[in-house]
C-alpha cells in the first residue's frame, strides 16, 4: 500500500527516488488525484529527425540557467518491452550534471482509448506541486495522435526541419492550426530559411495570422533565446484555445467511450444489426449519466 502523501512530501523536498516512484504510482493509477495545481506546460511535436530533441536540450540550459527547474515527458511511441525510452535518454545524456534542475521520463504512448496516455495531466499536477516550473510534453511525429497529446498542453511548439514537404503532415493533421510558436530548425543548413519563408507564407494565407516563424539552430544555440522567449510570452489567442479545448474534450470523449465496460457488447449489436448507431449513443450517455448520480 502506497502512502501518497509522504511519497508526494518526499518527492517536493527534491528526493529523487520518490519523485519517480510518485510518477510510476499516478501513471498505474494507484494514486487517484493530487488536486489542484496550476502547471506550466509546453507541447513540443514535429516529423522525427527534424531536432526536437536537440532543441529542447538547449531550451533545458537556458531554463535552468534561469533558476527554472525542467521536467520532460517523453511520449515515446518505441514499445516498453524493447527498453523505450531512446527520447528521454538523449534527452539525459545532454544534462549530465544538472539532476536537481531536470527530470525526464519516457512515458510509453502506446494505443490509449482517446488518444492521450491516462493520468498525463496528474503526472503534470504532480511535477508542478513538487516545484517543477517548466514541464515539456514531446511526442514524436505530427500526425491525430499527437493532436490529441500536444492539445493537453497549454501551449504548442511545432518544430520543422529545412524540409518544408514535412510541415505537410502537421498541416493536413492541423497540428499547424494548433501550434502558438512555430520553429524551423537546423537554420545552420542553407534550405532552412527558404523553409520558414514557405511556411510563412502560408501562415499569411489566413486573415489576420500573426504567428512568427523562428528559425533556429538547436546544434549552435543561434535563436534559441528568442524562442524561448516567444514561448514565454505566448498567451494562446482564442482561436488556438478552442480548437485546443476542442481536441481535450473529443479525447476524453472518446476514451469515457472505450472504456465503458459494456462497449464490446454495442459493438456486436451494431454489427448484427439489431441496434442503430444513434441507439447506441444514446444508451451509453444514459448510463454514463446514471453511473454519475
Ligand atoms: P528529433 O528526432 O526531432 O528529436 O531529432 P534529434 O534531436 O534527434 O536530431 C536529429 C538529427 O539532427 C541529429 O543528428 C542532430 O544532431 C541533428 N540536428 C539537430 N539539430 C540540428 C541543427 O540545428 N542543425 C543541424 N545541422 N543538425 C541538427
Amino acid at each position: 500500500m502506497i502512502d501518497a502523501s509522504s511519497l508526494l512530501e518526499s518527492a517536493r523536498s527534491g528526493n529523487r527516488r520518490s519523485l519517480s516512484r510518485l510518477m510510476t504510482s499516478i501513471e498505474s493509477g494507484q494514486i487517484p488525484s493530487i488536486g489542484d495545481s496550476d502547471c506550466w506546460t509546453l507541447g513540443v511535436t514535429g516529423p522525427p529527425g527534424v531536432g526536437k530533441s536537440t532543441l529542447i536540450g538547449r531550451m533545458i540550459s537556458l531554463w535552468v540557467s534561469d533558476g527554472k527547474k525542467v521536467a520532460i515527458l517523453a511520449l515515446d511511441p518505441t514499445s516498453p518491452i524493447s527498453g523505450g525510452s531512446f527520447l528521454a535518454d538523449r534527452i539525459r545524456m545532454q544534462h549530465e550534471g544538472s539532476e536537481d534542475c531536470v527530470f525526464v521520463r519516457s512515458i510509453p504512448s502506446g494505443n490509449h482509448p482517446g488518444g492521450i496516455p491516462p493520468h498525463l495531466d496528474e503526472m503534470c499536477r504532480a511535477l508542478s506541486y513538487c516545484g517543477w516550473s517548466r514541464i515539456v510534453i514531446e511526442t514524436v511525429g505530427t500526425g491525430q495522435s499527437e493532436v490529441k497529446i500536444v492539445a493537453f498542453a497549454d501551449r504548442v511548439l511545432l518544430v520543422d526541419g529545412p524540409d518544408r514537404g514535412d510541415i505537410i503532415q502537421a498541416e493536413k493533421a492541423g497540428i499547424l492550426e494548433l501550434a502558438d510558436v512555430i520553429a524551423v530548425n537546423k537554420s545552420d543548413l542553407p534550405s532552412a530559411e527558404s523553409a520558414a519563408k514557405s511556411i510563412k507564407l502560408s501562415l499569411g494565407l489566413v486573415d489576420g495570422d500573426q504567428r512568427n516563424v523562428n528559425l533556429v539552430s538547436a546544434l549552435d544555440g543561434t535563436g534559441v533565446g528568442q524562442l524561448i522567449s516567444d514561448i514565454e510570452k505566448c498567451q494562446p489567442d482564442g482561436v488556438r484555445k478552442r480548437l485546443r479545448m476542442k481536441e481535450r474534450i473529443l479525447s476524453s470523449w472518446d476514451s469515457l467511450l472505450l472504456n465503458h465496460p459494456e462497449i464490446d457488447s454495442y459493438i456486436s449489436r451494431l454489427c448484427d444489426g439489431s441496434i442503430t448507431t444513434s441507439e447506441a449513443i444514446e444508451t451509453i450517455t444514459m448510463s454514463l449519466r446514471m453511473e454519475d448520480e
